[in-house]
C-alpha cells in the first residue's frame, strides 16, 4: 500500500475546549448584550434588497478565518439587516417571543447534535418530547385521551403547517383506505380567515380541492354554509375528507365554533383539525377554555408554544386523537431502520408521525422553559399581555377617530381609522388615513405593526405578545399612533 499523507487524514484544526468556553462565554455575551440594547434599535430593518449580501465575499474563505472576525460581522453584516422579533415594541404578525432558558436550551441541544429519527437513536429525546406533550395537555386541559400514554399523542413539529399538512396526509390515508377514492376526488374545507397552509397542505397532500367557508359577522366559520357546501359536493360525487377549523385565526383572533363544525365532521366522517396556532398558548389560563368548547370530538390540534410561550422558534405542539389514524399514513420500514423495541411496538418512533426523517431535541427548550417559569409564570405573562391589549382597546373605543374591527378575545387588536360617513368616498378616505398611519407607526422604527386588509377595507393589526413588552411600550405605541392620526 502507498504512504498515506498524514495532512490528508488528520482532522481539521478544531476550537480546543479552553477556546470554545471562551467563544461560548463571549456569545452568551453578545447575546445578553443584544437583548440589553435592543431597545435602543430601530424595530424594523430599513437595509434595501441586496445590501446585506454586498457585505459578504464573492466566495467562502479556503483559509480558516479567526472566531474575532466572526463575532464582529454579526455587528458589521447580521444587525442592520436584522427586524427585531424580540424587541419590546413588535405588535407585528403574531409574537414568536422567546426567553434565556429557552435559548439555552437550544444551545445544549445543538451541542448534543442528536437526530432523534428513532427512540432507540436518543431515548431521551423522545420520551422527554413525548412526557413534555403529556403535561402540556394537562397544563392547558386539553382532552386526556390526547396523551401519548392514550390512543392519541402528541409530537413537536417545526411549524403548525408541517402540523396541518400532515392532518390532511392522514385524513387522505384514512378515507382512501375505507373507500379506495383517489385524492382528486377529496374536498377539504376551511373558513375564508383560515391561515393559507390549510389550503398549502391540501394542494400538497394532493387534494382534488379547497372550500373556503363563508364567515360570519365576527369572522367565524358559519356552520350552516359548511354543511351545505359538504351536501353539495357529495351530491356532486365528490369526497368530503377534511375540515379544518381556527381557534384565533390570523386575520383576528376570530374563533370558529368547533362544536358544531364537529357535529357535521361526525356525520359525514370528516377528519377535523384545529388550527389553535397562537391562542392555544391562552387555555394554560381556566377563563379562556371556553374558546376550546367542543374541542374532545375533534381528531387533531396544533398549537404553537414558539409563538407565545417563549419557546423560541422552531416549537410546534400536535396532537391526534388516534396516533395509529396518523403512523398508517407515515409509516414506512425500510430494513436499515428495524430494530428491537421498535419491532416490539413498546416506544415511540416520532419519524412515522412526520414528514421528514432527522429532528432535533426541540422538548429540551418546553421544558426548560416550563420548569423555568412555572405554569404560574406562562400564565402571568398571558394575561400581562392580554391586560394590556385590552387597555389599548379601551383607548381606541374612547378615541372616535378610530374603530375596532373585530372581537378581540386575546392579546390582538385590530382597528382602523373611523369613515366620516357611510359613502363610499368616506370609505376610501379612511383606507388611505389607515394606510398612512400604519407606514406613520412603523417609519417611527420605535414599534413594528402589521397593516392588512379585513373584507377589503385598511385595518391595523396590533399583536401584544413580546416577552419584554411593557406598559412604557403600550404607551409609547398609543403616543405614535394618536400623534400620527389627522
Ligand atoms: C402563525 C399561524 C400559522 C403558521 O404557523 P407556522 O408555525 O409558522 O407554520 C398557522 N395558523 C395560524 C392560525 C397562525 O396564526
Amino acid at each position: 500500500m502507498d504512504e498515506i499523507d498524514p495532512e490528508v487524514t488528520s482532522p481539521p484544526a478544531h476550537m480546543t475546549p479552553e477556546e470554545f468556553r471562551r467563544h461560548g462565554r463571549e456569545v452568551i455575551d453578545w447575546i445578553a448584550d443584544y437583548w440589553e440594547r435592543i431597545e435602543s434599535l430601530p424595530v424594523a430593518s430599513a437595509v434595501q434588497p441586496g445590501d446585506i449580501r454586498a457585505l459578504l465575499p464573492d466566495s467562502a474563505p479556503e483559509q480558516p478565518e479567526p472566531f474575532e472576525h466572526l463575532l464582529a460581522d454579526l455587528d458589521r453584516v447580521v444587525v442592520p439587516g436584522v427586524t427585531h422579533w424580540q424587541h419590546p415594541g413588535w405588535f407585528a404578525y403574531f409574537p414568536a417571543n422567546n426567553s434565556p432558558p429557552s435559548v439555552l436550551a437550544d444551545a445544549v441541544s445543538s451541542g448534543l447534535g442528536l437526530i432523534g429519527l428513532l427512540w432507540s437513536a436518543s431515548p431521551a429525546l423522545t420520551e422527554i418530547e413525548s412526557h413534555m406533550l403529556d403535561w402540556l395537555v394537562d397544563l392547558c386541559a386539553l382532552p386526556e385521551h390526547w396523551k401519548t400514554t392514550s390512543e392519541g399523542g402528541g409530537v413537536l413539529q417545526g411549524s403548525a403547517s408541517d402540523a396541518t399538512h400532515v392532518a390532511l396526509v392522514a385524513a387522505r390515508h384514512r378515507v382512501s383506505a375505507r373507500s379506495g377514492q383517489p385524492a382528486e376526488q377529496m374536498v377539504a374545507y376551511t373558513s375564508a380567515q383560515a391561515h393559507s397552509s390549510v389550503e398549502k397542505g391540501a394542494n400538497i397532500a394532493g387534494f382534488g380541492q379547497v372550500r373556503l367557508v363563508e364567515v360570519d359577522e365576527h369572522q367565524a366559520m358559519r356552520p350552516d354554509a359548511l354543511a351545505a357546501s359538504v351536501e353539495a359536493d357529495i351530491s356532486a360525487g365528490l369526497v368530503p375528507t377534511f375540515v379544518g377549523s381556527t381557534v384565533g385565526t390570523t386575520g383576528t383572533t376570530a374563533v370558529d365554533p368547533v362544536r358544531a363544525i364537529s357535529a357535521i365532521a361526525i356525520e359525514h366522517s370528516l377528519w377535523h383539525h384545529v388550527d389553535a396556532a397562537y391562542a392555544g398558548t391562552a387555555m394554560i389560563c381556566p377563563e379562556f377554555r371556553h374558546h376550546n368548547e367542543g374541542i374532545e370530538l375533534v381528531d387533531s390540534y396544533v398549537f404553537n408554544p414558539h409563538k407565545w410561550m417563549m419557546v423560541n422558534f422552531d416549537c410546534s405542539a400536535f396532537y391526534v386523537a388516534d396516533k395509529a389514524a396518523l403512523t398508517d399514513a407515515l409509516s414506512i420500514d425500510p430494513p436499515y431502520l428495524r430494530n428491537t423495541q421498535s419491532d416490539a411496538g413498546n416506544v415511540i418512533d416520532y419519524r412515522n408521525w412526520q414528514v421528514p426523517l432527522g429532528r432535533r431535541f426541540r422538548a429540551l427548550k418546553l421544558w426548560w422553559v416550563l420548569r423555568s417559569y412555572g405554569a404560574a409564570g406562562i400564565r402571568q405573562m398571558v394575561r400581562h399581555h392580554v391586560a394590556m391589549a385590552q387597555e389599548f382597546a379601551q383607548r381606541l373605543n374612547e378615541d372616535s377617530r378610530f374603530e375596532i374591527v373585530a372581537p378581540h378575545p386575546f392579546s390582538l387588536v385590530c382597528f382602523r381609522v373611523r369613515a366620516a360617513d357611510a359613502s363610499e368616498e368616506a370609505a376610501e378616505r379612511a383606507d388611505r388615513a389607515t394606510d398612512a398611519l400604519a407606514a406613520a407607526v412603523n417609519d417611527s422604527s420605535r414599534a413594528y405593526l402589521t397593516p392588512s386588509k379585513l373584507d377589503g377595507r385598511s385595518i391595523i393589526r396590533v399583536a401584544v405578545g413580546q416577552s419584554r413588552t411593557d406598559r412604557s411600550q403600550m404607551d409609547l405605541l398609543w403616543k405614535l399612533i394618536s400623534e400620527a392620526a389627522v
